[in-house]
């Protein structure tokens, strides 16, 4: 199951899911757009389909879940890419802004992985959870964001350490990918001002594409990551944050 399955990183580890064989259950709140993943899921050979739910709804998280089970009788593996966005100084964030954020980023991913806990664990699965490089360095306006990010990191340690032995739980902290959420709003121009900004401190030189995430996450899932778990993976073209 892909949260945020509709878009950017997330559809691409669902299009890699599903091209490695697995089912792949895509939960967005956006329905077509779920849908359309969904689609190409299928039409690359998979079994796939599409669930509307906002992951800051307990109730959303759980029938995600129950929906998985139901439909592929087994849930293996949950990645948490499910996001919004929202930029402003800490003097100018409403408690409204903060509380909507920290919602969808890290009590979304707490709810889902707490509705998906016993069926990943009986799978001897695993979780990979989107953090962030703004988990590990400031910008201005983005302090929610980060905090939101670090707690992934903080919240992921102890579901580890609570799902092993049977099962693995990661994260993974993306430099800057090239999806539609970070070219929001831009012009081409400002898109590429944008870019060649933030590549500056990308030693190797370009944004990373969804599927730089999506074969990183595939490993973590995967056979070659069994005795991996509890960790931070960052996956950001050599940024270095001291
Ligand atoms: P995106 O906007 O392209 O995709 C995010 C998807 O999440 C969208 O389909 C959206 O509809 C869905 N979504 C938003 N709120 C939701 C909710 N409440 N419930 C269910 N679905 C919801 O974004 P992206 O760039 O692919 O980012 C994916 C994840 O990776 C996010 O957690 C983001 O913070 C993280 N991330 C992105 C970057 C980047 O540079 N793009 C860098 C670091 C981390």
């Amino acid at each position: 199951m892909v949260t945020g399955g509709g878009s950017g990183i997330g559809r691409a580890i669902a299009l890699e899911l599903a091209a490695a064989g697995a089912a792949v259950v895509i939960g967005d709140i956006v329905a077509a757009a779920g849908e359309e993943t969904a689609r190409e899921a299928t039409a690359r050979g998979a079994n796939a389909i599409a669930v509307t739910a906002d992951v800051a709804r307990e109730e959303d998280a759980a029938r995600l879940v129950s929906t998985a089970r139901q439909v592929f009788g087994r849930l293996d593996f949950l990645v948490n890419c499910a996001g919004n966005v929202s930029l402003a100084p800490v003097l100018e964030l409403s408690e409204a802004d903060w509380r909507a954020l920290i919602a969808v980023h890290l009590t979304g991913t707490f709810l889902c992985c707490r509705a998906a806990f016993d069926a990943v664990s009986e799978a001897g699965g695993g979780v990979v959870s989107m953090s962030s490089s703004y988990a590990f360095k400031g910008r201005p306006g983005g302090a929610h964001y980060s905090a939101a990010k670090a707690g992934i990191f903080g919240f992921t340690r102890v579901l580890a350490s609570e799902l092993a032995p049977r099962a693995t739980a990661n994260v993974i902290a993306p430099g800057p990918i090239d999806t539609p959420r970070w070219r929001h709003g831009l012009s081409d121009a400002e898109y590429a001002a944008k870019r060649d900004k933030r590549v500056k401190d990308v030693p190797m030189g370009r944004l990373g594409a969804p599927e730089d995430i999506a074969e990183a996450t595939l490993f973590l899932l995967g056979p070659h990551g069994r005795w991996i778990t509890g960790q931070v993976l960052h996956v950001n073209g050599g940024e270095f944050y001291a």
